[in-house]
């Protein structure tokens, strides 16, 4: 089963995804976290992506769906993909139904994680997460119970996104409202666009998705 997350920065794209790695094996694909990596090694992509992603702006379509392809190849035994944050555009979409179909794969569910766009800002840039072990934490909704040791392995360091600042945030919002979000009109014909309330507690937003991928037919 291989299945798309959809929602704008701060939806709990990448929270979900983790948790869909964990419960059900299946393998998370972000192309944030593809891109981060290669900002930090340097290569010649990261150095492509980097003054855009700083920006809050997309990087080129072939980019990222290079980044992608590659990954299809790589876990091609997995029982199923998690798309986090890919496709972000039409253009995405349709190269993703390519990279699928010619690998004998389809897209099997679109999940739209729904936020009021007001508390997103709030949300996104008082993101911290823990160095070791990768715990996410928030400035003001979810700090560490000691300051700065964390919760769970009591690691002593933390790091924050460059893009989870407000200006930033803005774009990354303004980029989903007019690139990504249109794209579930593309996927609407074949009737695989489940949406879910991403205000409620989080668990409570993965017993809806488990609901939505256990009833699949
Ligand atoms: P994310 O971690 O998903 O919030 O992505 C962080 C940044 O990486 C975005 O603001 C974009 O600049 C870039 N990015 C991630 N995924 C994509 C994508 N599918 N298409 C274009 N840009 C992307």
């Amino acid at each position: 089963m291989n299945i798309i997350l959809v929602g704008p920065p701060g939806a709990g794209k990448g929270t979900q995804a983790q948790r869909l790695v964990d419960n059900r094996g299946m393998v998370q694909l972000s192309t944030g976290d593809m891109l981060r990596a290669a900002v930090k090694c340097g290569s010649r992509v990261g150095v492509q992506a980097q003054t855009v992603m700083e920006r809050g702006e997309l990087v080129s379509d072939d980019i990222v769906a290079a980044l992608i392809g590659e990954r299809l190849d790589n876990d091609q035994l997995s029982g199923g993909f998690v798309f986090d944050g890919f496709p972000r555009t039409q253009a995405q979409a349709c190269a993703l139904d390519v990279l699928l179909h010619s690998r004998d794969r389809k897209v099997d569910h679109v999940i739209v994680l729904d936020v009021d766009e007001d508390i997103l800002v709030d949300r996104v840039a008082g993101r911290f997460t823990c160095t070791q072990c990768k715990a996410g934490y928030h400035d003001n909704f979810k700090p560490t119970t000691t300051p700065g040791v964390c919760d769970q392995c009591k690691g002593p360091t933390f790091s924050r996104r460059s893009d989870d600042n407000e200006e930033t945030v803005r774009n990354r919002l303004s980029e989903y409202r007019s690139k990504t979000a249109p794209i579930l009109a593309y996927y609407a014909p074949e009737r695989i666009v489940e949406h879910v309330d991403g205000m409620i507690d989080i668990d409570a937003v993965s017993n809806r998705i488990a609901a939505i991928l256990d009833h699949d037919p």
